[in-house]
C-alpha cells in the first residue's frame, strides 16, 4: 500500500469534534485500503457507484455500515435496498418512493437525506431550496413508511474562495434549521447534516456539519 491509510485516517479523525462522524469515501479504493481503515476502527464507509460497491460488500466485513454517496438511479435502488445502512443523496420524491418501495420489499427502513443544491457550479445534482421546500409541503413523502429522512445533505462548490465555501454551508445549516422547526421538530432520528470533503471538511466543521465524507485525504488519489 503505498499511502499511509492509517496515519491519515487518524489525523482526520484528530480533526474532528464530537458529535462529527466520519463517512470514508472509499469509491475507486481497493478493498486493502478499505481494510486497513477498518483495522483502525471505521465503521462507515461511502460509496457512489452500485456495482462496484456490491462488490466490496460481498468481500468486506458485514459490520460496515455503507452510505450511497453518488446520484443513484431509481433502476439501482433495488440492488441496494437489501443492505445499505443510508442513501444520502436523495434529490426526488421518485428516488424517494422508490427506496420506500424497495426497502418494504426487504422489510426494513432505509435512512435518508435529502441533497440540496446550493452550490453555483451547475453540474451538480440536489434540490434546490425551493424544490426542497415543495417537496415538503407536498407532504407526500408522510405516506412512506420505509424510509427515515434524517437529515440534510450538499457538495459546496470546488473553488478555493473559504468565504464562498463558508456561505454555502451556512445556507445549508439555516436551511435545515427552518426545515427542521418546519416539519421535523419532534423527530429525534431528523440531525444529520452531511457536508464537508477533503478540501473543505474543516469549514464544514465550523458550520455545523455532523458527518463528514472525505475519501483523498485519507486514501490518496483515486485512480479512475
Ligand atoms: C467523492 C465524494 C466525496 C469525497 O471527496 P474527496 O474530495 O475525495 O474527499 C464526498 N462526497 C461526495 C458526494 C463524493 O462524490
Amino acid at each position: 500500500m503505498d499511502y499511509d491509510v492509517k496515519g491519515n485516517l487518524r489525523r482526520v479523525l484528530g480533526d474532528l469534534p464530537e458529535g462529527v462522524r466520519l463517512v470514508a469515501i472509499s469509491k475507486y479504493h481497493p478493498n486493502e485500503y478499505i481494510e486497513a481503515a477498518y483495522a483502525e476502527g471505521q465503521r462507515i464507509f461511502g460509496e457512489s457507484h452500485e456495482q462496484e460497491l456490491r462488490q466490496k460488500v460481498e468481500t468486506l466485513p458485514k459490520d460496515i455500515e455503507w452510505h450511497f454517496i453518488g446520484h443513484l438511479q431509481t433502476n439501482k435502488v433495488k440492488y441496494i435496498a437489501p443492505y445499505i445502512s443510508m442513501v444520502e443523496a436523495v434529490d426526488s420524491l421518485k428516488l424517494l418512493k422508490e427506496i420506500d418501495k424497495q426497502a418494504k420489499k426487504n422489510n426494513r427502513t432505509i435512512r435518508v437525506l435529502l441533497e440540496l443544491h446550493i452550490a453555483e457550479e451547475e453540474t451538480k445534482y440536489g434540490l434546490t431550496l425551493d424544490d426542497c421546500r415543495q417537496l415538503l409541503s407536498d407532504g407526500e413523502w408522510r405516506a412512506l413508511e420505509h424510509v427515515q429522512i434524517c437529515g440534510l445533505m450538499m457538495m459546496a462548490s470546488y473553488v478555493d474562495d473559504q468565504e464562498q465555501i463558508r456561505r454555502e454551508m451556512m445556507t445549508a445549516r439555516q436551511f435545515f434549521d427552518e426545515v427542521k422547526a418546519q416539519y421535523f421538530a419532534d423527530c429525534d432520528y431528523f440531525c444529520e447534516r452531511s457536508w464537508g470533503m477533503s478540501h473543505d471538511y474543516p469549514i464544514a466543521v465550523e458550520c455545523g456539519s455532523t458527518m463528514v465524507r472525505v475519501g483523498t485525504t485519507i486514501f490518496g488519489p483515486r485512480v479512475y
